[in-house]
């Protein structure tokens, strides 16, 4: 194995590694304890903070920065006009190159914990394939995030500014709505789940899983520039989680906040690590889940943290059980398959 200076943890002490290099974690992923029934108050207090660390704080950071310095003014987005419309596209490409280009730069280019807690054995640039564009699969999500998913989440951007200083849509203020607009922002993270629950679940379906959604899932090994590397249809559907807040008392800083959860969020899934390694320690990326939906396709349509897979029996905490469950279910799909041809011939 390739020795990586500098790194002192030991991932063996928190997963295994097959023969194929593929590591996996000891112990499967909790789901969160928010809908569970009886209710575990401790529990849930426990694992509180981890609904806003490090990611959905972070991206609140970035929301607010977004809000306060890097959004023309109210009078400027009340009229559609190219030069704001582009700077923009421009402001939100930056933070696309930055946050997923620096994670791409440091876990993929350089390598710098070598395959430490990386659960896919194979970098994805060691393996060319026919299906990207280019047969570079990292190519092939730039060209995808670039071309159609930073413009379409910056399409969406604008129409909710412009909605927002023409006073279209219950737009309200922290002074007038506080307790409203802290609860909206608070469920910000689960709103956006429960929507990608839903548009997940349907282009999973069969033609338009073939049209669209396969675009995503060439990916079966993801990296960071994997995570908008979309079809625009599923760009479209995506990002139309933000049209909440014309429905729903709010605010353009939670709307800011919400496209950072949905755009720049979208790289959590997709790191491909169960930990990125601090100088001597590591935090937890939280992208099992995701990446196992990459792995096995029809499980963990959402993370964990709304109900949905566990209700509906694709829910794959990364155990030996879970493993046999979907099996089972796979198994029943395929003989329903081949009893509905059966029955046509
Ligand atoms: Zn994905
Ligand atoms: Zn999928």
């Amino acid at each position: 194995m390739r020795q990586v200076r500098g790194v002192r943890m030991d991932d063996l002490e928190y997963g295994t590694r097959d023969k194929r290099g593929n590591w996996a974690p000891n112990d499967p992923i909790t789901p969160a304890p928010v809908f569970v029934w009886p209710p575990r108050p401790a529990k849930f207090l426990a694992w509180l903070p981890h609904y806003f660390l490090p990611w959905n704080a972070l991206f609140f950071v970035l929301g607010a920065v977004m809000w306060l310095f890097l959004t023309p003014s109210r009078e400027t987005v009340q009229t559609l006009a190219w030069g704001w419309i582009a700077y923009l596209l421009v402001r939100n490409a930056a933070l696309v190159l930055i946050v997923y280009g620096l994670l791409e730069l440091r876990l993929y280019v350089r390598r710098a914990q070598g395959n430490h807690f990386k659960y896919n054995g194979t970098f994805p640039a060691d393996k060319p394939s026919d299906v990207f564009l280019f047969k570079s699969q990292k190519i092939d999500n730039i060209i995808r995030s670039f071309g159609t998913g930073v413009p379409i989440w910056t399409a969406y951007e604008v129409g909710m500014l412009y909605a927002w200083a023409n006073g279209w849509g219950p737009w309200a203020t922290f002074a007038d709505q506080p307790v409203a607009l802290v609860a909206l922002g608070l469920l910000i993270p689960l709103i956006h789940e429960a929507h990608f629950y839903v548009i997940h679940r349907l282009i999973h379906v069969p033609v338009l899983y073939k049209w669209v959604h396969s675009v995503h899932h060439n990916s079966i090994n993801p990296s960071p520039w994997s995570s908008l590397s979309m079809h625009p249809v599923e760009h479209l559907m995506y990002f139309s989680d933000v049209l909440i807040h014309l429905v729903l008392p709010s605010h353009p800083l939670l709307m800011l906040y919400h496209l950072q959860v949905t755009g720049t969020g979208a790289v959590v899934g997709h790191i491909g690590f169960d930990k990125i390694e601090v100088g001597k320690t590591g935090f937890d990326a939280h992208c099992y889940a995701h990446y196992l939906h990459h792995k096995y396709f029809e499980v963990n349509y959402a993370d964990g943290l709304v109900p949905f897979d566990r209700l509906f029996g694709t829910w794959h905490d990364g155990s030996k059980q879970a493993d046999e469950v979907m099996k089972e279910r796979y198994r029943k799909k395929k003989a329903r398959l081949n009893a509905g041809t059966g029955a046509q011939s």
